[in-house]
């Protein structure tokens, strides 16, 4: 299925998908713009991208994957030690788009994402506890 609008998680701006070939916004460049085509998960591994002192978790892995465009988008996940696994930030490029940032709650993640949450920690991700922002 296709979507006729694509939005921009760093600027919100809306623009056509096939107007872009390389997966950044046609209007700040920001790369952090919906996946293009279907992604491959490369790699699962302890976090590297993300400051995992911003988060309240002893544990945190990334997925990462590459889609259509040859961008490399990372998807962090804090891994409490009970419950269940959640998104904390998605990193486009060099743009890092974090929970509670203004575009967060429009992201996305692939389905080869959430397969991958559940290869390695065994429970596919959730909602965050209650305590944190969304
Ligand atoms: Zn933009």
């Amino acid at each position: 299925m296709t979507t006729l609008t694509d939005r921009c998680y760093d600027c919100g701006t809306e623009y056509v998908p096939l107007a872009v070939d390389d997966g950044r916004c046609p209007d700040c460049d920001s790369p952090a713009t919906p996946l293009v085509g279907t992604p491959t998960v490369l790699d699962v591994r302890p976090i590297a991208t993300v400051d995992l002192d911003s988060l309240p978790v002893e544990e945190a892995i990334e997925v990462l994957v590459r889609d259509d465009t040859d961008r490399l988008i990372v998807y962090a996940f804090a891994v409490p030690s009970s419950g269940v696994p959640y998104a904390v930030a998605i990193t486009f490029g060099d743009a890092t788009i974090r929970r509670g940032d203004e575009h967060w709650a429009s992201i996305e993640g692939p389905e080869c994402v959430v397969d991958a949450v559940v290869d390695r920690v065994g429970e596919p991700p959730g909602r965050p506890p209650a305590a944190s922002t969304e």
